[in-house]
């Protein structure tokens, strides 16, 4: 999308991470944490629809910018788990155009961030998708779309879902989120004629994302589609 393209040329370092965020390489320049190299792979990456299957019920159009492997991997790995949070705007960027790809044409937009739990949070020394939402408005904002982030859900306490099967997760996954008290009224205005796009980094069952969807359509906020950086590529785990 003309405007949103060639992020990481605008973008330079003041500080020097150890190494690249997407290849761990030492030694070379980096813009924002990131290689020319692996700069070069993610920017090569073209927003596409993407569908787990099987896909589970209310699944919203899913439009993914790669697959969980490479440079895209690695460097979703260091922003979240590694602490290197200066990613959350080359990142937020890379989602922008995601968005972009989803809704087609330039016009309002409301985005909606998959809420972390407390516990993520705590962890990760903050909201990671929240921060990334954030660059992404920004990014899109200077491309002329007018845009605005809500934040209509709550996350709950989960248990670990690893163990579960695809029926168990998706039970699990409605459990997980609930609307904000107070924010019905207020959003169901602000959603009248804009598309309602989720924003999320990972799809792997796409149970969290029909969560969402559900939650968001019994307050009146029908989703348009999803928005992720990356899709996995499905193994028999559910
Ligand atoms: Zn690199």
């Amino acid at each position: 999308m003309a405007g949103v393209m060639g992020l990481w040329s605008e973008l330079t370092d003041l500080l020097l991470p150890a190494e690249c965020a997407g290849c761990r390489t030492s030694r070379v320049p980096l813009r924002y944490g990131v290689c020319a190299s692996c700069v070069q792979a993610l920017e090569a990456l073209r927003p596409g629809p993407v569908r787990p299957t099987p896909a589970p019920p209310g699944l919203p159009d899913c439009v993914a910018l790669g697959a969980y492997d490479g440079q895209l991997r690695e460097v979703l790995l260091s922003y979240k788990e590694r602490g290197r949070h200066g990613l959350a705007r080359p990142l937020g960027h890379l989602l922008a155009e995601v968005v972009a790809g989803s809704v087609g044409r330039r016009r309002p937009v409301l985005l909606v961030p998959v809420p972390a739990t407390a516990s993520a949070v705590r962890a990760r020394h903050g909201d990671h998708l929240r921060r990334l939402a954030r660059h992404t408005a920004v990014r899109l904002r200077q491309a002329g779309w007018p845009v605005e982030v809500a934040r209509p859900l709550q996350a709950l306490p989960r248990p670990d879902s690893a163990s579960l099967d695809s029926r168990g997760r998706a039970e699990a996954a409605v459990s997980a989120f609930r609307l904000r008290p107070g924010k019905r009224s207020v959003l169901s205005r602000s959603a009248a004629e804009r598309p309602v796009i989720v924003l999320d980094d990972i799809v792997t069952t796409g149970a969290t994302l029909a969560a969402v969807a559900h939650l968001l359509a019994g307050a009146g906020l029908p989703v348009h589609s999803a928005a992720v950086l990356a899709a996995t590529r499905r193994r028999n785990t559910g």
